[in-house]
């Protein structure tokens, strides 16, 4: 028997009214239309009584204070400290999920609901086991201990977009810098409403294979391209990340369409290339060997990318950042820790060329 618990509707910025009782969430490239009573993919959005409401506002269901470097940000303000959440929910559902209790849970808990009313309990049980945190505590628990940026992160941010928008808003006033990391599915109409509050984003290039996406992760490629090209066009600061799984993502020919790709929306873009660990669904997959992200890093570089990092393996010399034109050391890292930054001004300290990136 479920306990009631009561949910906290907090009112959808971003939807549409599309007839009887229906509504059109315009947040996330699925555009979801959604009949009274039903969330829409990510399960934490619902049409209650003909319009659109965000489940988790002010709900946190992971917080941590972590090193930007592990989000991954290289180009950002290295060095500080970023403070992390995240809810329940999510617009993927990728078979290889770090965090998939996490964001398949909203989903998975509404299945077996009979009807709208134990679907909003059963959500409202699980929404409760999060951490009640307001966009005005965040601020102030970054500005109390000197922390530089919040990032939007362990599920995909977009779902939550009332939550963090609030949150986002009242840092920039505050001098706290927002960064998204992001499935890059974000809707044009979220990226216009957030863009004068975004600084940076890391977002997942997961593959340049649609049938990938589509199985793999029930998405598609094409919108997390243009939220890529969208994101630089409009002067966010860019990452991208892939994460290299043996066998589904990792020829030399998909690897240098992600390269390509990249170094034509600027050469500028770093590139991660990170290890998968078995994980969720695919736990029974091999963890993937370095000399695949050796051979990634080779692609990248070779497509003309200036930046290209390995991570979630300790190599060092593929976790520095060098001059693109002296190939002078300037930032020296440890796996998730800076051990030397002589970037200052985001010029190489012995060259004096540009290292384009947020410095400061
Ligand atoms: S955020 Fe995306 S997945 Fe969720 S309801 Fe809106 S359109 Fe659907």
């Amino acid at each position: 028997m479920l306990k009631k618990k009561k949910l906290v509707l907090s009112k959808a910025k971003l939807y549409e009214k599309i007839g009887q009782d229906q509504v059109k969430c315009i947040a996330c490239a699925h555009y979801c239309r959604i009949v009274e009573g039903r969330t829409g993919v990510c399960g934490v959005r619902m049409n209650y009584q003909g319009d659109l409401y965000l489940m988790v506002y002010g709900k946190a269901s992971a917080v941590n204070i972590d090193p930007i470097e592990k989000k991954p940000l290289f180009h950002f303000l290295p060095g500080t400290e970023i403070f992390s959440f995240g809810t329940v929910g999510c617009n993927f559902a990728c078979d290889f999920c770090q965090n998939w209790d996490l964001s398949q849970s909203a989903k998975e808990v509404q299945k077996k609901a009979k009807d709208k009313d134990e679907r909003m309990l059963r959500l409202g049980k699980l929404v409760d086991y999060g951490q009640e945190l307001p966009p005005h505590e965040i601020v102030k628990y970054c500005l109390k201990n000197k922390i530089p940026s919040i990032a939007y992160t362990y599920n995909e941010p977009v779902i939550f977009f009332e939550y963090l928008y609030d949150t986002a808003k009242l840092a920039h006033s505050e001098g706290v810098k927002n960064i998204f990391v992001s499935n890059g599915y974000e809707s044009e109409e979220a990226m216009n409403k957030i863009h004068p509050y975004l600084d940076a984003m890391n977002v997942d290039l997961k593959s340049f294979n649609e049938e990938f996406y589509n199985k793999t992760c029930k998405a598609h490629l094409e919108p997390v391209l243009k939220t890529i090209k969208r994101a630089h066009d409009m002067g966010i600061w860019i990452e991208v990340t892939t994460l290299v799984i043996p066998g589904e993502n990792d020829s030399d020919e998909e690897l240098e369409s992600i390269a390509k790709f990249i170094a034509d929306v600027s050469t500028s873009v770093p590139w991660h290339v990170t290890a998968f660990t078995p994980n969720y669904k695919m736990d029974q997959k091999p963890s993937t060997p370095p000399e695949s992200l050796q051979k990634a890093y080779k692609i990248g570089k070779s497509a003309g990318l200036k930046y290209v990092y390995t991570g979630n393996v300790f190599d060092n010399e593929c976790q520095n950042t060098y001059c693109p034109n002296c190939n002078h050391m300037n930032i020296g890292r440890d796996w998730h820790s800076v051990t030397k930054n002589e970037i200052g001004q985001g010029k190489c300290s012995k060259c004096g060329a540009d290292i384009e990136g947020v410095w400061q």
